[in-house]
């Protein structure tokens, strides 16, 4: 494939944050975000996550999308769940230009910045595989 993309995140933008939908964690996710905060990674499991048979993610508050998200942003950057690290190169969305292309009504960033190519976006997708073997 010789497609290449372009993306820069927006600053200030956290559209992608809002969107419905759940955040899902890996297990070395819910370490690190326990760690950043200090709490142990059941104190964080206990307070934050929802575990279901084959899939951790993050409980949802009433009032917004991700218990973590601020006016100013995630309150847990350096340590944002895989998902939320990888967006928007997801498999779903990288792997189809139109579906990539789909996408820019969602977020802001596609189509901006500077220039991806193909196999690196596909890189970050296989990324996501790993991360969510049940999901995929
Ligand atoms: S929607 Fe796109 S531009 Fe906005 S914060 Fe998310 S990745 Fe960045
Ligand atoms: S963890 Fe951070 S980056 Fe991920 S959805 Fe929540 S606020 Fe956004």
């Amino acid at each position: 494939m010789s497609r290449s993309l372009r993306f820069a995140c927006r600053q200030g933008c956290i559209d992608c944050c809002n969107t419905r939908g759940y955040v899902y964690l890996t297990d070395e996710d819910l370490r690190n975000a326990a760690g950043f905060l200090s709490l142990s990674a059941a104190e964080f499991e206990r307070r934050y996550v929802y575990r279901t048979r084959h899939l951790l993610r993050l409980r949802k508050p009433r009032d917004k999308q991700c218990p973590f998200l601020s006016a100013q942003g995630c309150l847990i950057h350096s340590v944002k769940p895989t998902q939320c690290r990888l967006y928007p190169f997801w498999p779903e969305i990288v792997e189809r230009a139109v579906d990539w292309r789909a996408e820019s009504a969602r977020c802001r960033g596609i189509g901006k910045g500077r220039v991806i190519q193909i196999g690196t976006a596909i890189e970050a997708a296989n990324q996501m595989r790993v991360a969510y073997p049940t999901m995929y």
